[in-house]
């Protein structure tokens, strides 16, 4: 039996999405989140969907039971997420999971990103936990630029604090199915997975992309970070968010995202998504 936490997001339904596309059996799956609404959808096909707050020890350890393998994905709610994934892996520990495939973040161990340090210290937690674990190390998802494609159509500008930042990013899809292949391998024990786009593109070359997929000229206008997070502000964020927004950017001008491995494309037997076709693919929906 698999189970996949965050199964009602976007990236855990897709994992649940990949196994049971792989011909695992519903009823060999383990679904857990919050949002009973999704939950109720996956139980409709028959998937063990159940309510298991990350603060509940009891609900996580009682969904756990009779579980091999876990796909703990990562909490959305930075400040509190160390506390939350080391119930989680405390739960599977005393429900006797055999092993925990974790998505942590691009290069955890030593990059100075602003969201690593949670994620570092739940691979420290992990690696203590005395449960085998598997580390995926995501970069990018290219969905964080959904919003991007809007405002470059309605501004022609992608406005950023990146410099010529790369970012290797892939699509949510592919980080799923990279999950659901390790959940479903075998010698993915104690390994460490840093996940990649097969390309780390600049914000100079996104530009071009949305000027052939927007029909319309857009140019990148990097700015200073301290200038990002006034023009952030003027624009509706709060100074917190703004701050986080530039402080990432920062961590992107820094090279924290531009490393392109192999990781993704060989643990999916395919080529990642390359960003124009996710462009072209929001820009579609938009
Ligand atoms: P979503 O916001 O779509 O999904 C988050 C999932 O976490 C939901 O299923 C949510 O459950 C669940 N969750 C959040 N808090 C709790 C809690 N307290 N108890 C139980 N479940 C909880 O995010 P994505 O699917 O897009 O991304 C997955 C994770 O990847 C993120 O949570 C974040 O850690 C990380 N991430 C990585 C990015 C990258 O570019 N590499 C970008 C953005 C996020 P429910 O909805 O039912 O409450």
């Amino acid at each position: 039996t698999i189970a996949v936490t965050g199964a009602t997001g976007h990236l855990g339904r897709l994992v649940v999405e990949n196994l049971l596309e792989a011909g695992v059996s519903p009823d060999q799956l383990v679904a857990t989140g919050r949002s009973v609404e999704r939950l109720s959808a996956l139980a409709e096909r028959g998937v063990r969907a159940l309510v298991a707050p990350y603060e509940d020890l009891a609900a996580l350890t009682t969904a756990f039971a009779g579980v091999d393998t876990l796909v703990l994905v990562s909490g959305s709610e930075p400040g509190v997420r160390v506390a939350q994934h080391t119930n989680v892996i405390e739960a599977a520990r005393a429900a006797g999971v055999g092993r925990i495939v974790y998505t942590s973040i691009a290069h955890a161990d030593t990059s100075d990103l602003l969201l690593v340090p949670e994620h570092r210290a739940t691979e420290e937690v992990l690696r203590s936990s005395g449960v085998a674990w598997t580390l995926l190390r995501n970069n990018w998802y290219s969905e964080n630029y959904v919003a991007t494609v809007a405002h470059a159509r309605q501004t022609g500008v992608v406005l950023t604090s990146t410099g010529t930042g790369r970012v290797a990013s892939a699509s949510r899809a592919d980080f799923a199915a990279a999950a659901a292949a390790v959940a479903l391998g075998t010698g993915h024990e104690g390994r460490t997975y840093e996940l990649s786009g097969d390309v780390a593109w600049s914000f100079d070359e996104l530009a071009g992309i949305l000027t052939d997929v927007l029909g319309r000229p857009v140019s990148h206008r990097s700015v200073d970070t301290a200038e990002h997070v006034r023009l952030l502000v003027e624009a509706g964020l709060d100074e917190g968010t703004a701050g986080f927004v530039a402080g990432l950017d920062a961590g992107i001008a820094r090279g924290d995202l531009a490393d392109a491995t192999r990781d993704l494309r060989t643990l999916i037997g395919r080529p990642t998504t390359p960003i124009a076709d996710s462009i072209r693919a929001f820009a579609a929906q938009d």
